[in-house]
């Protein structure tokens, strides 16, 4: 299993989504000046589960998702998202054990 690892002076708020608001108009992806937004691999089911099985790779449904490393908080991606489905959360809250 693959964690995001985070350098300590990683910025104290990230952007987290809200898969029920989202609707994948890949608007955040644009603006993010450091790609650091992408769009998850399709998944199903019947592929995935042998993962499943071994909760190697977590269930998700999300349309994006985050490469963490790479967020310096600038905030562009929560201004582009007209559903206003992004948000902070704090590093704390998203890494409790980084
Ligand atoms: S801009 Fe908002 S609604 Fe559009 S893909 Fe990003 S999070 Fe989803
Ligand atoms: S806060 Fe800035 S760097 Fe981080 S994901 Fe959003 S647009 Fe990209």
């Amino acid at each position: 299993m693959t964690e995001t690892v985070l350098k300590n002076d990683a910025p104290a708020r990230l952007p987290t989504v809200d898969s029920s608001r989202c609707d994948g108009c890949n608007q955040c992806i644009k603006a993010c000046p450091r790609a650091a937004i992408y769009k998850p691999g399709e998944v199903t089911c019947s592929k995935c589960i042998k993962y499943c099985l071994s909760m190697e790779v977590p269930c998700s449904h999300a349309r994006i998702a985050f490469s963490y490393e790479a967020c310096d908080a600038c905030g562009r991606c929560l201004s582009a998202c007209v559903p206003r489905a992004l948000s902070w959360a704090s590093r704390e809250w998203l890494f409790p054990r980084s």
